[in-house]
């Protein structure tokens, strides 16, 4: 059969740079994922990115659905982000004082969104969540924090917990190096379990400073809670003079432009931002009530801090691509294509009786070989599923679409891809489905 004919793209300049790599990197990466350990091959090492399109180092050409991983919603080199960093750069790259273009980046979130008063910059999603914990304990005065099995919030010493068997129990690490005491303090329960939650705080009652959660779960998976649930995690954190962390580092600026706190209209404690707020430079933010922050040094006792936070060139790709979100009907533009998207290859599916389900929301998706409509939990994810997304990803890749490198990694549109090259994309996706089923 013709859909079967073999490709495959050269990847020699690749694999010699991925060697070379290896004499540098442990795993020959500097971020675990890259390395390519979850499909087939080594990881492409990338040239050039210009709106969704991605160029590796031996010339192939790709449609990038990683984009990434989420930062880029306007694309690769948009050239109004391009421009206003190099028109930045020309007065120098940071002071390590304060400056105007922080006060305009923070005016233009802090005036677009309702449920956050003040802000503060970090350099990555990793620092703003781990301060973001500091802040609950240091204004709740205790030390526990619930967190969701399946949901990541960067690599910070007390977030990198994963559930034992019990409904709610002490997490075990997930990475070597982590004191058992940290582990001690992260309670870690399933998602989309109220029992869970209940039962946690009957057995610590006051001790629990905060529970976080990725309102939006899209780190394994795209696990969608229904809004009854973060309404319930709402309440009942309320009720206990806990505080509900909403991490919006994927979330936040991509399903609307205040995130999932405004896409739920449910009121977080504190949220934290990252990859879309720096349009592709290191830039991560946690926001919250004026009283809330005033517990932040040098004012509060609670500290934290940046060489770089809030550097001018950071700041000026974050105003830049922040202010093209909030031209009217960017999201409703975005959203509509990747709706329009993921709905086609879901009927393609269906009308094959293939085993995949295409899970979306906002410009997010993520294509999982099950058959189930609904995943709202870690435990209901098809795991034999990924095996099937290894072959899609090998054959995607050979051509010429990219998706990032795992079957538990969402997809990201961004408003470069469009509607003629989504139109292509689909087509060699039907074609690849073919090959795979
Ligand atoms: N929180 C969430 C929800 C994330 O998805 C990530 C990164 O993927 C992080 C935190 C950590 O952000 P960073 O990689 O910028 O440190």
């Amino acid at each position: 059969v013709s859909n079967k004919e073999k490709r495959e793209i050269v990847r020699e300049k690749s694999a010699a740079l991925y060697e070379k790599a290896k004499t540098f990197f442990p795993g020959g990466v500097n971020s675990p994922v890259r390395a390519f350990k979850s499909v087939y091959g080594t990881p492409l090492f990338i040239e050039k990115g210009d709106g969704c399109f991605l160029w590796d180092a031996d010339g192939n050409k790709f449609v990038d659905f990683c984009c990434s991983w989420g930062p880029l919603i306007l694309g690769h080199n948009h050239p109004k982000v391009r421009e206003k960093v190099i028109e930045v750069m020309q007065n120098g790259m940071s002071f390590g004082a304060p400056t105007a273009l922080e006060n305009e980046l923070a005016g233009l979130i802090v005036n677009n969104n309702k449920y956050i008063e003040k802000i503060r910059f970090t350099s990555s999603g990793t620092e703003a969540v781990m301060s973001a914990i500091r802040l609950a304990r240091g204004v709740t005065g205790r030390d526990k924090i619930i967190k969701f099995e399946g949901c990541y919030h960067g690599h910070s010493d007390s977030l990198l917990v994963k559930a034992g068997s019990g409904l709610v129990t002490f997490g075990e690490t997930s990475s070597a190096g982590i004191p058992k005491a940290f582990a001690n303090e992260t309670i870690v329960v399933p998602l989309n379990d109220r029992e869970a939650i209940s039962e946690a705080f009957k057995t610590f009652e006051s001790q629990i400073a905060a529970i976080i959660i990725e309102p939006i779960p899209a780190n394994n998976g795209l696990l969608l809670q229904d809004r009854e649930y973060l309404e319930f995690l709402r309440n009942i954190t309320k009720e206990n003079g806990t505080l509900l962390i909403f991490d919006e580092v994927i979330s936040g600026f991509r399903v609307g432009f205040e995130g999932a706190a405004g896409y739920y209209d449910i009121q977080p404690d504190i949220v934290t931002y990252g990859k879309i707020i720096g349009g592709g430079l290191p830039v991560g933010a946690y926001a919250s009530s004026s009283e809330i922050m005033s517990h932040i040094s040098p004012d509060g006792g609670v500290y934290q801090a940046g060489t770089l936070s809030g550097n001018p060139v950071a700041m000026a790709a974050g105003i830049a691509q922040l202010s093209e979100l909030l031209k009217s009907g960017f999201y409703k533009e975005l959203n509509a294509k990747t709706q329009e998207f993921a709905e086609s290859i879901q009927r393609y599916a269906s009308a094959k009786n293939y085993k995949l389900k295409v899970f979306k929301i906002g410009s997010i998706f993520w294509i999982s070989f099950t058959d189930k409509d609904k995943i709202q939990s870690a435990h209901d994810i098809d795991a034999g599923g990924m095996d099937k997304f290894k072959e899609m990803h090998k054959e995607l890749l050979n051509r010429g679409v990219y998706f990032g490198p795992s079957g538990y990694e969402v997809g990201f549109i961004s408003s470069a891809h469009n509607k003629m090259e989504l139109e292509k994309v689909k087509r060699t996706i039907f074609e690849v489905l073919d090959i795979i089923f």
